[in-house]
């Protein structure tokens, strides 16, 4: 079995616990990880506090060059990473390659991001700017579903902006992150990236340290409000990535052929398991059935199977845990009498495998339509009217995404426009770009992610207001 460690200022540190991590695809414990404990993370805190003024104070060039050297590491390791990555999180070795592929990639263009000091007045009596600050020492806490690229979307900002990061990824999928703390050592200076791995409550020994800044968080909500609450103590900035559950409005005019494969994709991609997956499928009465025959047929094109097997599309559930969920969720849309157009049961076989699965004929106030499954399982609902619908898709304390799927692009723009979500899109779904501001409203969320406002967000500002003469 392969040994993970912590990395804490720039050393490998081994712990006295240990937790086994799970192949989703064959249910056994495949690899040990280490389990910080308390003095661990403040010796993680410690060191990222110690490195931080030099790092802060260490040249916007310099810091940015050092990123790229990261990012030429990660893409070095990209074969090692992806295998470990299939392993601990279930998906597919391509899909794994290109979430360590885009890693580097979004590592990259998050380092050449400009967030330049504002000059709000100049003038020969005075000259006022807004400066931004680095916070300080960053706590990051990370999901299972892309446990390295979700933790490079903390890492890349936080550090190239000048602060220190204590990162820790979620213990159903520590490893490819322990991996990549333990290679990029080599680059940073000490103590300005330590990964440290436990479970939930070494999370919530991060939220509640005197000495971490502020909380950058990607989990559900649940676990986010908890995140919040208990910041508050020390009143530290936060961000926070929560669930969604996005809807995606087929008007009557879109052609079945044209958008079911786009759609298919981004309903199913990973799984299902991504956080601004379409999970509600509202579909105009017009082409309701010829839309469903569609995407059963993409359905038929697909596989689900172990990730290393050749022609595999989709790999198992990651957890035991969310794959209840699922098998819950779908027994309960069959008691509403909902239609399994294709799937809805559990594989026999061992592992967290469960098969495409599109239900049609099913309601909002069905659980499958207003609970976010996190799988791959996609309810199709029936509408007649335009406001109606958007209506409908804003009924829910879920805001992280939306769209409209029409040939009429005004109108859709229009439709798009008044979905309550932090990001709303024609005629495609979750198209993300590291320069773009991501992030929810309501219960998905609060603040950014990408681009210089999400550069922000691990900042403070500062108004340096100097009187010349
Ligand atoms: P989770 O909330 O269970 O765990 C996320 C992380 O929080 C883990 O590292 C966990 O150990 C840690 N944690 C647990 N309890 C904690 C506590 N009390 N204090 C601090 N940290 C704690 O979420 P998950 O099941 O790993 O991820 C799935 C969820 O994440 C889904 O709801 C999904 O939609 C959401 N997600 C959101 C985004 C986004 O960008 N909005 C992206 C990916 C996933």
């Amino acid at each position: 079995m392969s040994i993970f460690s912590l990395s804490i200022n720039g050393q490998l540190v081994a712990t006295e616990k240990t937790f086994g991590v799970v192949n989703p695809a064959t249910e056994e414990v495949f690899a040990q990880a280490p389990d910080a404990s308390r003095d661990d993370l403040d010796a993680a805190v410690k060191a990222a506090r110690d490195a931080f003024p030099a790092w802060r104070d260490t040249p916007l060039e310099k810091r940015r060059e050092l990123l790229g050297a990261m990012a030429d590491r990660i893409e070095e390791e990209l074969p090692r990473l992806s295998e470990i990555l299939v392993r601990e999180q279930g998906k597919t070795l391509a899909n794994a390659q290109f979430e360590v592929g885009g890693t580097a990639a979004w590592l990259r263009a998050t380092a050449a991001i400009e967030l330049p000091t504002e000059i709000l007045s100049e003038s020969e009596t005075q000259r006022i700017e807004l400066r931004r600050n680095a916070l300080g020492v960053v706590g990051a806490i990370t999901p299972w579903n892309f446990p390295l690229l979700l933790s490079i979307w903390k890492v890349g900002p936080a550090l190239v902006t000048g602060n220190t990061v204590v990162l820790k990824p979620s213990p159903y999928t520590p490893l490819t992150v322990l991996a990549f703390g333990e290679i990029v050592r080599e680059i940073l200076p000490a103590g300005v990236l330590n990964v440290v791995s436990g479970g939930d409550e070494l999370g919530s020994w991060i939220t509640e340290h005197p000495d971490i800044q502020k909380i950058s968080f990607t989990g559900s909500g649940p676990t986010g409000k908890k995140v919040m609450s208990s910041a508050s103590a020390t009143l530290k900035r936060i961000t926070l990535e929560l669930g969604g559950n996005d809807p995606a409005i087929v008007r009557a005019d879109a052609t079945p052929s044209e958008v079911a494969g786009p759609i298919f994709d981004m309903a199913f991609q990973n799984s299902g398991q991504v956080c601004g997956a379409i999970k509600r499928l509202y579909v105009h009465e017009d082409i309701y059935e010829s839309l469903c025959d569609e995407l059963v047929k993409k359905a038929s094109q697909r596989k689900v199977g172990e990730g290393f097997t050749d022609g595999v599309d989709y790999g198992p559930i990651q957890n035991r845990m969310q794959f209840d969920r699922v098998c819950e969720l779908a027994e309960s849309a069959r008691a509403d009498g909902a239609r399994f157009l294709v799937g809805g049961e559990p594989t026999e076989a061992k592992g967290y495998f469960f098969p495409i699965t599109l239900v049609a004929d099913i309601e909002d106030g069905s659980r499958l339509v207003d609970e976010e499954p996190f799988g791959p399982i996609l309810p199709i609902i029936r509408f007649g009217d335009d406001d109606d619908v958007v209506s409908r898709a804003n009924a829910t304390s879920f805001g992280l995404g939306g769209s409209v799927w029409s040939a009429d692009i005004e109108k859709a723009t229009e439709m798009a426009s008044r979905l309550e979500s932090g990001s709303a899109w024609v005629n495609q779904h979750f198209n993300l770009s590291p320069f773009l501001p991501f992030g929810g409203i309501k219960e998905s969320g609060m603040g950014v992610e990408n681009g210089p406002w999400g550069l922000a967000e691990f900042t403070s500002s500062q108004v340096l207001n100097v009187k010349k003469g």
